[in-house]
């Protein structure tokens, strides 16, 4: 981290980093929430200045700052800087150094002692893993992909929900596909994101191995934050085979015609997860998806693709919840402006989105108007594959 001293100074603080390209808001998911320009990009840049060259100690108040950027990459998209794509590097690398230290917040250490002791951020059984999947099949070598869907599809309501849909649609298409179950491994992605890099080093090559082992050559992911860290972190650690988002999947099918979507009524609006848009370029399969069903009206938010406003559950945020509590909560933000397009649909794809969205359309009431539902729910329940 200490290399990167002398390129963080560069950060001048003009500020662009909070905003979107229209600069119509407040981008920055935790400056939104908190409103202190300490919890911005370029104030987050220079406390990790100041905490480096020993011009100010560390506390816990300034560690909780540190880790409420969700890295969700609206910083990198609008600085004007060369530096630009590197500043969530230079975040994950302070947290690294905070992890190194053994100075984190409480609620990191407890993420990561329950990733440590049983595999999963909510410290539920390994055997339960593959509780949600409903006697779908095991991986077996001449499958052509494994279906990985990580912690949240395993053991979250709402991600064990969307996973049940996807391997329905995945089977209704005729696709060969297997689950790992109770031998899945957390992804890291989010362990990657919170500075512990030894631990992620650890979960890579497990399942780098493990894919190695059964002869995986390709890869359907539930989540994007999957997606990302076997995409652009496991070649690092031996990971060799093909990586796809299930929306980059479904989508092929559709134009293949192996899924011929049935007519429905709905007016959708479609939230980019930052780690499948921001992080990997990925905006118009899921709206593909959404357009090819007939009777479907797709609307967008004001602030769309490389302008989409993070619901907040990035970098383990959807369990620590740092940025949580309040009507200026991102996800709730996020949620409002769903809302303000006039759909009755908030489309997602992703189990954080889905859980943190869902919530936050609770928080401000508008269950009864606003349903929040992942690609692969709307494509299957509004329009039955067959
Ligand atoms: S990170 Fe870039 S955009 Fe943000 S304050 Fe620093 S120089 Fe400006
Ligand atoms: S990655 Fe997102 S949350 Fe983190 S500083 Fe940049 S804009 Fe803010």
């Amino acid at each position: 981290m200490q290399k990167y001293v002398s390129q963080i100074h560069r950060c001048f603080r003009c500020g662009y980093c909070k905003f979107p390209a229209d600069y119509s808001s407040f981008n920055c998911p935790s400056y939104r929430r908190f409103r202190f320009d300490s919890y911005s990009t370029g104030g987050r840049l220079w406390l990790i200045y100041a905490w480096l060259r020993g011009e100010i100690d560390w506390s816990e108040h300034l560690a909780e700052i540190l880790y409420t950027c969700t890295t969700c990459k609206n910083c990198t998209e609008q600085c004007p800087m060369k530096f630009a794509p590197d500043i969530v590097d230079w975040i994950v690398g302070a947290r690294s150094d905070m992890v190194e230290k053994g100075k984190i917040p409480a609620r990191v250490a407890r993420f990561f002692e329950a990733v440590y002791g049983y595999g999963n951020p909510f410290k539920q059984l390994r055997s339960d893993r593959a509780a949600w999947a409903n006697g779908a099949k095991r991986y077996a070598q001449g499958d052509e992909y494994l279906l990985y869907v990580g912690c949240l599809g395993s053991y979250d309501e709402n991600g064990q929900k969307m996973a049940r849909c996807l391997v329905d649609i995945l089977k209704a298409s005729g696709v060969s596909f297997g689950i790992l179950g109770e031998q899945e491994e957390c992804c890291g992605n989010e362990i990657y994101m919170l500075g512990e890099t030894g631990l992620f080093q650890n979960l890579a090559e497990k399942n780098s191995l493990k894919f190695k082992e059964l002869g995986v050559g390709k890869v359907i992911t539930l989540c994007p934050h999957g997606y990302n860290t076997m995409k652009n972190l496991y070649p690092a650690s031996g990971g060799n085979f093909k990586v796809y988002h299930y929306t980059q999947v479904l989508n092929d099918l559709i134009k293949k015609n192996k899924i011929e979507p049935a007519r429905a009524r709905a007016r959708v609006t479609y939230h980019d997860p930052c780690f499948l848009g921001r992080h990997n370029n990925i905006y118009d399969e899921p709206r593909r998806i959404l357009q090819a069903i007939p009777g479907i009206e797709l609307v967008e938010m004001e602030r769309n693709r490389k302008d989409a406003f993070c619901c907040g559950g990035g970098s383990g945020n959807f369990v620590t919840d740092l940025l949580a509590g309040s009507a200026d909560s991102p996800a709730r933000v996020r949620a409002r402006e769903a809302y303000e397009t006039g759909a009755d649909t908030l489309a997602v794809a992703c189990p954080s989105c889905l859980t943190m969205l869902t919530d936050a359309v609770k928080a401000e009431n508008l269950d009864d108007r606003l349903a929040v539902r992942d690609v692969s729910q709307i494509l299957k329940d509004l329009s039955p594959a067959r």
